[in-house]
């Protein structure tokens, strides 16, 4: 039948896109600290925070989807969240307005580019 047929295209779709984003998540956030070496001071850390989020100047997080035919990004206000929302709280809940990716298909991080710059602390009068 025509819609089967369809839906296993669709399947084959999804598959291949969860499998891209794995391999980018495992890439970005696993450690790859041999087994015996010297470990980070905190190796997992706690998970960020909109609070530590917020401390840092950043007050919008930044979905990117990560499918390739789609790579569509956008700003989420998250004011009205309170400080102790963990960031991948989002992460779990973003759905892409565009092509409907989610879960480990999107990637959510505060959006650096609002931080301000470091304030000059140094003076010399
Ligand atoms: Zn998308």
């Amino acid at each position: 039948m025509a819609g089967e047929e369809v839906a296993r295209k669709f399947a084959y779709a999804t598959l291949n896109a969860s499998i891209i984003a794995d391999s980018g998540l495992a890439r970005r956030s696993e450690s790859s600290y041999p087994p015996g070496m010297a470990q980070p001071k905190h190796p997992p850390g706690p998970p960020m925070t909109l609070g530590d989020m917020r401390e840092l100047g950043v007050q919008k997080l930044i979905a990117s989807c990560l499918n390739n035919a789609c790579r569509h990004t956008a700003l989420i206000e998250v004011w009205s969240y309170p400080a102790a929302t963990e960031i991948m709280y989002f992460k779990r809940r973003v759905v892409c307005a565009n092509c409907g990716a989610r879960g480990n298909r999107i990637d959510v991080r505060p959006n650096w580019r609002e931080q301000p710059p470091m304030p000059t602390k140094l003076s010399f009068d």
